[in-house]
Order: C-alpha cells, then structure tokens, then sequence
C-alpha cells in the first residue's frame, strides 16, 4: 500500500487553471478548486474541474 496522496486532479492540469472570475491561480483543497481572490469553490467532478462562475460554491460573507 502506498501512502501517498491521492490528488483528483494532476498537477499538469491544476497549474493551467485559473478562476474564470478573476483570472488567476487557483489552489486544491479537500477536493475542490479555490479562488484566494473571489473566495469561490470549484468542484472537481470525475477528474474534471467545473470552472462555472454559475456553478462556484460563493463564500458565506
Ligand atoms: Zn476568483
């Protein structure tokens, strides 16, 4: 058994990724995309990062 980390995303993939809002780097954790700018959340569906401004998860305040 391996301890290693499972990522749901490769990091090829998450270093071309940008918030569509804000256009910039966006960061992994507990399996979702997060915007430091905008503080949005980006799930990560099936190995496919949903990188919908309509489907972002909003910051509580
Ligand atoms: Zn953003």
């Amino acid at each position: 058994m391996s301890n290693e980390q499972t990522s749901p995303i490769s990091e090829e993939l998450l270093k071309i990724l940008a918030c569509p809002a804000c256009k910039v780097s966006v960061r992994l954790e507990d399996n979702k995309l997060i915007c430091d700018e905008c503080g949005r959340r980006y799930r990560i569906e099936d190995g496919i990062p949903v990188m919908l401004i309509d489907e972002a998860e909003q910051p509580e305040s």
